[in-house]
């Protein structure tokens, strides 16, 4: 039996520095319909929305992805939580760009951030950006952390916190569901 004192509630200002709430979830996801509404509309393709998943780790913010056809939207919850400001709606018009281009032009060779990808940025009326505008200091403190999961939401834990949680010293509880923190690792 675990000592009931190794179950510490996650320490607050961990719980919300580097996760997005959801209105922030809902802001990117529905800022992503707008952009595929005003694409579509411009370009005449279907503007469905592919899967979109916050589950992007490390220095990458953004990322599209097409497989055997289906397309996928992957942002890094971490880095938006961090410097909101530096990807919405930067990061956010520079994936769905990338997904207007294929839709455009198909699997042809379409250079990534080409004049093709550039003009659907001046459609969304974003600066054609190909780096993310985050400063080295919140990079290596985004770096620095570890995403875990409660029953509720998504909470950071630094690397101390993270060392005594993998070595089964301390498990972190909830302070909204008090469910356990179960750790994300990279997928
Ligand atoms: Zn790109
Ligand atoms: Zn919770």
């Amino acid at each position: 039996m675990p000592a009931k004192s190794r179950y510490k509630p996650v320490p607050s200002n961990r719980n919300t520095a580097y996760t997005l709430d959801a209105e922030t979830r809902l802001e990117v996801v529905t800022l992503i319909g707008d952009f595929y509404e005003t694409a579509a509309r411009h370009f005449g393709f279907c503007p469905e929305v592919p899967e979109v998943r916050f589950d992007l780790r490390g220095r990458t913010a953004g990322q599209w992805r097409v497989q055997r056809g289906v397309e996928r939207l992957r942002f890094n919850e971490l880095l938006f939580a961090a410097t909101p400001e530096a990807h919405i709606p930067d990061t956010v018009a520079h994936e769905v760009a990338h997904s207007a281009v294929y839709r455009c032009y198909g699997p042809k060779k379409v250079r990534p951030h080409g004049r093709e990808w550039q003009r659907v940025m001046a459609l969304f009326g974003v600066e054609p950006r190909v780096t993310h505008r985050t400063c080295p200091e919140t990079l290596a403190r985004v770096l620095d952390q570890h995403l875990y999961r409660c029953a509720c939401r998504s909470h950071a834990l630094g690397p101390r916190q993270h060392r005594h949680v993998r070595k089964g010293q301390r498990h972190y509880l909830c302070r909204a569901c008090g469910e356990r923190l179960v750790w994300v690792p990279e997928s």
